[in-house]
């Protein structure tokens, strides 16, 4: 008897496109023109897993990552240090302080509390100003320049509440955000996310900061011929069920079956992030065939149409339709729900 632990294949995982992510990372450096584009790998790179992603941007050429918290700028430590700029978007407590002294991540400042904690520790930091989304950062009004005197600020940085619409906030944002610049003395300069990149040149600054659409996300039609798919689900048949007419399938019987036909039953289900918003909406695919999810997604189970593939069966994979456009359309759950939601029990493969 060998003592090597037996493995135990996954049932369902999802597919990641290496290429495509580093393509969507370029269009969208290219696409920045002047300025560089740097990644928000936040939530572990949107769920993608962020150690794979930073690795593979790195490579590309990114060296600025944006995390949300000290815990995530730990996680990639070993990766960036001495080699890539890693900001810290929720800023930094009190309670931080002992790991953010000796960490090579910069805090982003949020507020003048925090920059009086910073500023004695003598070292770099970006500053977030509050252009009007109100969620964190320094007011402009509140700035003065000598608050930063001998600080060694990085970037100054403000964020666009609504730049996947053509509404009157993207100007006005803009404008607050120049205003501040004014008064603070940042080596380099930062609004755009995603959408921010497809407003234009004026947006641009120094260093974009990308999220959703490195992971394959359209905000704006600009984005739809650049972007591609990287996150691609796919699950097994673990069993295939013949329906009678008039046979209830699922929960709540969300489906009654109108004629005899097949359903495979797939091993993925909300606990995996496929939401129940997919209930009767919800597609998956084997080649170019369409199979509807029928009936309420369960916890752990899903059931497909297999009437136009008969030949399906026990064992066979199929392929989950998670386009974020289009899945969020049949779930009504955004994009960024649709990619941060994906659950750990799905192995990540990278090819
Ligand atoms: C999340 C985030 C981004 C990236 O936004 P996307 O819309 O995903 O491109 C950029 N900047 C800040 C401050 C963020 O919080």
């Amino acid at each position: 008897m060998s003592d090597e632990v037996p493995i135990i294949p996954p049932t369902a995982k999802i597919r990641l496109d290496s290429d495509a992510l580093v393509a969507n990372w370029r269009a969208l450096d290219k696409m920045s023109g002047k300025a560089k584009a740097g990644a928000a790998v936040k939530a572990n790179a949107y769920g993608l897993g962020v150690r794979d992603v930073v690795q593979k941007l790195m490579a590309a050429g990114c060296t600025d990552f944006f995390v949300a918290n000290w815990q995530e700028a730990r996680e990639i430590e070993y990766l960036t240090a001495g080699k890539a700029s890693v900001s810290v978007l929720n800023g930094v407590r009190q309670a931080d302080l002992p790991f953010a002294l000796q960490s090579p991540a910069k805090p982003v400042i949020n507020s003048l509390e925090q920059l009086a904690r910073w500023r004695p520790t003598g070292k770099a930091c970006d500053i977030m100003i509050n252009s009007g989304m109100n969620r964190l950062g320094i007011n402009p009004e509140n700035l003065e320049a000598d608050h930063f005197v001998g600080m060694a600020i990085d970037i100054a940085m403000s964020h666009l509440a609504s730049a996947d619409e053509d509404g009157p906030q993207n100007a006005a944002q803009l404008d607050q955000y120049r205003a501040a610049l004014e008064i603070l003395p940042a080596k380099r300069n930062s609004l755009a996310n995603s959408a921010g990149i497809a407003l234009g040149s004026d947006y641009h600054f120094d260093l974009t900061r990308p999220g959703l659409s490195l992971y394959g996300g359209v905000q704006r039609p600009e984005l739809e011929a650049v972007i591609e798919q990287v996150a691609m689900p796919q699950a097994e048949i673990i069993q295939v069920r013949s329906l009678r007419a008039g046979d209830k399938l699922g929960y709540n019987a969300q489906y009654i079956a109108e004629e005899s036909h097949d359903v495979g039953i797939l091993a993925m289900g909300y606990a995996d992030g496929y939401l129940r918003g997919f209930s009767n909406s919800g597609m998956f695919a084997d080649g170019g065939i369409v199979l509807p999810v029928l009936g309420r997604v369960s916890m752990d189970l899903i059931a497909i149409d297999l009437t136009e593939a008969p030949q399906l069966k026990e064992g066979d994979w199929v392929d989950c339709e998670y386009d974020l456009g289009i899945a969020s359309s049949q779930s009504g759950l955004s994009q960024y729900e649709l990619i941060t939601g994906l659950g750990n029990r799905l192995a990540r493969q990278w090819t």
